[in-house]
């Protein structure tokens, strides 16, 4: 700390060191380049696929998701921050998830007017989980939707683009799983058949499945418990109660899966976290990441729209966990894009700085990244120290901004990779012309 500073800090008693939230995480360099690297493709595969970004609100009212997420479900029974607004009283929560808010944009700006949309969305989302890998408190989702459109050809679409995505992101070992829930009078069907299955078996079901036995019996096959996976695997399948209608659009989903080479299995006990969804749902699931498993979930949601307040319009949309995924391309040892700027300034007086400073924003117009380096405050420290830190910051060359170069009007180029350190000199003035070829021989 420079003799000023000092001077001029207050005494103050030491403050207690505060930390973050359990459960939500600081994203910091270089980690964050694997995030904005994803977050790149996934623009640029949603252009090809000319899917919209929207930007929505963290927070939306309580009501929402409880109403769009059902009231039985993991989420709005144990997992939402709720909270009441201090000032007015209404009753708020950060989103647990994307599709609910988009929902209730689309409607309340009357987004499908003119016709159905296709949309995409990312984001922090909130839920009050345990935490452990794959599975935080704080976490992001990209999530794609498909409004207005009823037909099998858009949920395939979206699936070839999940799959798509999982290309360019360099993903292996990333499978596909497969349902129908049919419609809701087939549900019925099933559920009443799926109650008296549970009814007989309930010596062995858990708590949490006796709890939800009459409210949410679908769920139940969901189970992660150990000890009821016979019972389930011998309830009786959904897709066994689907009427020729729902068989049709799940036939032609997979027709379009298989014409496009996309592997798949079906599972009939696939049913995913929330109530909207109806006829095809699916995940997306890798083997390498332990329990926490699935990296991305979908299906159609055709009567959301309506119980959000909506005109009853079809949907269909999928989101996956940034964090998981991010996980997976770490666990394939793939190489974090590289940082290093492509030059280091090394500015021996401060008297330098103004020059210096003038001829890295030419460098930084013509495409070179440029990092320069900044003293403590007194001084811009040795030689040798500043050219610690150009080696330290992994750049290609150093410019040296030394006084006898300058009064020539030229600047000192040091490559940095190569071991004997070749320096040549290059006159300010034709600077720009040097970062032109840095740029053509990358
Ligand atoms: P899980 O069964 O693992 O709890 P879910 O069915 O609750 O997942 P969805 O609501 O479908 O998950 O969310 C879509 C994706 O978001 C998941 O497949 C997962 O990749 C990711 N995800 C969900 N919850 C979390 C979390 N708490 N932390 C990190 N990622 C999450
Ligand atoms: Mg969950």
């Amino acid at each position: 700390m420079s003799e000023s500073l000092k001077e001029n800090t207050p005494k103050t008693v030491k403050a207690q060191k505060l930390v973050g939230v359990k459960g939500m995480n600081d994203i910091l360099p270089p980690d964050s380049a694997r995030w904005e690297w994803l977050e790149g493709q996934v623009r640029s595969l949603m252009a090809r696929y000319a899917y919209r970004n929207v930007r929505l609100p963290i927070v939306e009212p309580t009501a929402l998701f409880v109403r769009g997420l059902g009231e039985v479900t993991d989420i709005v029974e144990k997992e939402m921050y709720s909270f009441e607004d201090r000032l007015n009283g209404e009753q708020l929560t950060l989103r647990p998830e994307g599709t609910a808010g988009l929902v209730r944009a689309v409607v309340e700006h009357n987004l499908l007017y003119e016709g159905g949309k296709r949309l995409y969305y990312m984001g922090p989302m909130f839920r009050h989980e345990r935490p452990q890998r794959g599975r935080y408190r704080q976490f992001h989702q990209i999530g794609a939707e498909v409004l207005g459109f009823g037909g099998p050809e858009v949920d395939a679409e979206l699936i070839l683009l999940a799959n798509d995505l999982w290309k360019v992101l360099g993903l292996k070992d990333v499978r596909l799983e497969l349902n129908s829930l049919g419609q809701p009078a087939e549900r019925q069907a099933h559920r009443a058949a799926l109650i008296a299955h549970l009814e007989k078996h309930s010596d062995v079901l858990d708590e949490e499945a006796k709890r939800r036995l009459h409210s949410n019996p679908l769920r139940i096959l969901d189970t992660k418990n150990p000890a009821m996976q016979s019972v389930v695997e011998a309830a009786p399948r959904l897709l066994d109660f689907l009427g020729e209608a729902s068989l049709a659009h799940f036939n032609a989903v997979k027709a379009i899966l298989d014409a496009n080479g996309v592997a798949y299995s079906i599972n009939p006990r696939l049913v995913r976290g929330m109530d909207y969804y109806n006829l095809t749902v699916f995940e997306f699931i890798t083997t390498s990441l332990g329990s926490q498993g699935t990296i991305c979930g979908g299906g159609r949601y055709d009567y959301l729209i309506e119980q959000i307040g909506g005109k009853p319009s079809p949907a269909v949309g999928w989101a996956l966990g940034v964090e998981r995924v991010l996980e997976l391309i770490k666990e394939q040892g793939e190489a974090l894009p590289d940082l290093a700027p492509d030059v280091y300034a090394i500015i021996p007086e401060t008297a330098a700085l103004p020059v210096a400073m003038q001829v890295l924003q030419t460098l930084r117009a013509c495409g070179v990244s440029a990092q320069m380096h900044a003293g403590s405050g007194d001084g811009m420290g040795s030689m040798k120290s500043q050219f610690k830190k150009a080696d330290g910051s992994g750049a290609r060359f150093a410019l040296v901004f030394g006084a006898e170069e300058l009064a020539q009007g030229l600047v000192a180029i040091k490559s940095l990779r190569d071991g004997e350190g070749a320096q040549r000199t290059a006159s300010l003035s034709t600077v720009a012309e040097w970062a032109h070829s840095l740029q053509s021989n990358t």
